[in-house]
This record gives C-alpha cells, structure tokens and sequence, in this order.
C-alpha cells in the first residue's frame, strides 16, 4: 500500500480519495475548500494545512486540479524561495490527474525531472460517476516504467489505464476525447429537442436513437433531456458533474492546440461556440450557467423560439 498526498479533493478528487482509502492506501489530503476536506478526513484520510504539509512522507503525490494555472501554482509557486518540486524527496512519483494543455505536462515533467523526480500526466475519462464506482480511464503520458510504478495507484480509481506515450500524450488523448464529447452531446442535444417539437416522447426517441446509428455515449448514458433517465445531471437540474465551464476549458485547449499546428477543427470550434451561446445566454444573476453539468446544453435547444 502507498503513502499517497491528494490535493484536489472537488467533484472528481473527492471519490478518487475515497476510493485510495477504501483500497487500503495511506492518504493525506488538502485542498482550499474546507467542505471538500472535511468529507474527505470523513473517510479516513488525514487532514494537512497545506499541500506542502500534505506531502510529507509521500511517495506518490496526487493533484486533481481546475486547470494548469492551479496545477502550476501548486507545484512550482514558491514559499521562501522553494516551490513544492524542490521540497519533495528524489524518486518521489507525481501523478497530475487534472485535464491542462499537454505543454503545460511536458515543462512541469521536465521541471519535476530536473529535480530527481518522476512526473506522469494521467487525465481521466468517465465523470463523476466513474470516480465514485472507481471505474475511470486513465490516460498516461510519461515514462513506461513510472507508469508501472503508478498502476496499482491507478487501478484503485479506475479500470483502465493506457500509456498514451511520452510525457503530455494523455493530455493530447483527454483534449481530443472532450472535443468529441461535445460535439456528441450539442449532436444528441439537438436532435432531442427536434425531436420532441415534433411531439416525440424524448425516453421514446432515446430508446430508437440508442439501438440505431445516433447510438452514442452523451445519448446512452448520460441523457441531455430531463426526465428521461435517472441518476444524470438532468435528473436533477443538471447540478454536479462535469461543469460547462471545465468543457469550455477543454475546447479551449483543443483549440489552442489545432491553430498552433495549423490543422482545422471546424466542429470542435462549432461546439465551442455554442456552449459560450449557452453560457452567455441563459446566465442569470442567480445562477451562473457555467457551474451547471456540460448536458445542460439542451436548455440551448429547448429555447422558446423567437
Ligand atoms: P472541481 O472544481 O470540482 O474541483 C477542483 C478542486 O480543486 C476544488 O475543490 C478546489 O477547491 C481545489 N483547488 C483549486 N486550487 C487549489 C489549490 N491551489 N490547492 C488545493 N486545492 C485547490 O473540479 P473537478 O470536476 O473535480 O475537475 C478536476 C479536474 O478533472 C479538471 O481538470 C477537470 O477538467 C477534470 N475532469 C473533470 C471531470 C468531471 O466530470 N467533473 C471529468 C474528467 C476530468
């Protein structure tokens, strides 16, 4: 069993945690949100004031992070001159589970490297309900034998690891994997909602598009429309889950990514479009669109029309 240090404990981070602990695995946790550690230290993990605190006789240092600016300040932002990378035994493994540009993984791992230290990027696929079931894909990036090192870790959170290749290629697999989620769910959103102006039932419609050739994962498993399947963020207004404003994140990284190489990206930049549509549009001064889970998409279809 390992010395593990995670720091990162919101919708994902939280059940990733919990299932080291319930694996058997040591866990020392720390996060900025008082709530996420407390529910955390609740399954037995032990509580640190800071992340440096945090990775204190760790072998494995575990970061579930927003995006590369908090994974940036996390290991490299500096205390009395050191940042953490400086402060953590040689041969210590770091495993940055958080989505961030794969030139973001490839300096921190040559930062981490320069130091005696060995850094995976492993993103990861499945949602939150995958980090609760411990059923994630893990995407790796790095070095074989590291990996090898990591994967009991690993397994204890999900049931499939694949090494992507060098440092940053799981950031490559997870960028490419949510730009296509997004045009799969604004697809399935779309024609749902056609659908049902139509005066299909929306369960009717699912249930034909899932056995014919729209099948996909966004219409099978995790239904856009409310009401039509239980336990998804539209069962219950589209609260938790994997937030509009983390899929814009990801968008921007493909993006980023496809103008840097010059290579043309004509329905991730669509999809890209109409969640900031949805997340301008149906904002209010109460509630922030962006915080909602990525399916909430449909509200931008369901729009009374003009
Ligand atoms: P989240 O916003 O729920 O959690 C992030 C946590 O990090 C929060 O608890 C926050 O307080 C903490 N945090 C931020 N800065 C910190 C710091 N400097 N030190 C310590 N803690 C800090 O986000 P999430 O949904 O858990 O996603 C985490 C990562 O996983 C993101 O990169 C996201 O893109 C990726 N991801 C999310 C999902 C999903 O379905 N939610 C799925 C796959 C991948």
């Amino acid at each position: 069993m390992a010395r593990i240090a995670f720091i990162g404990l919101g919708n994902m981070g939280g059940p990733m945690a919990r299932n080291l602990l319930a694996k058997g695995h040591e866990v020392a946790v720390f996060d900025l949100s008082e709530a996420a550690v407390a529910s955390v230290e609740a399954a037995g993990a032990r509580r640190a004031e800071s992340a440096l605190a945090a990775t204190e006789g760790a072998e494995v240092v575990l970061t579930m992070l927003p995006a590369g600016a908090h994974v940036e300040a996390v290991y490299l932002a500096s205390t009395d001159q050191q940042c953490l990378l400086d402060q953590l035994a040689p041969g210590t493994l770091l495993l940055d589970c958080s989505t961030i540009a794969a030139d973001t993984a490839r300096s921190l791992a040559r930062a981490a490297a320069a130091r005696g230290l060995v850094m995976l990027d492993a993103p990861v696929s499945g949602g939150v309900g995958g980090a609760e079931a411990g059923t994630l894909t893990f995407m790796v990036g790095g070095d074989g034998d590291a990996l090898e090192r990591a994967r009991p870790v690993l397994a204890a959170m999900g049931k499939n690891i694949f090494h992507a290749g060098p440092a940053g290629a799981g950031q490559v697999a997870k960028m490419c994997n949510n730009m296509l989620l997004a045009v799969l769910m604004s697809g399935t959103a779309e024609a749902l909602a056609l659908g049902v102006r139509e005066g299909l039932d929306p369960a009717v419609l699912s249930d034909i598009m899932k056995q014919s050739s729209g099948g996909n994962w966004a219409l099978n498993g995790y239904n856009p429309y409310p009401g039509v399947m239980e336990g998804v963020p539209a069962a219950r207004g589209y609260e938790g889950g994997f937030l509009v404003d983390l899929m814009l994140k990801d968008l921007g990284l493909a993006l980023d990514a496809a103008a840097r190489l010059g290579q043309s990206a004509p329905l991730g930049s669509l999809a890209r479009s109409l969640y900031t549509l949805h997340k301008q549009g149906n904002s209010t001064a109460t509630q922030d669109v962006g915080r909602l889970d990525f399916s909430s998409i449909q509200q931008l279809f369901l729009a009374p029309p003009a």
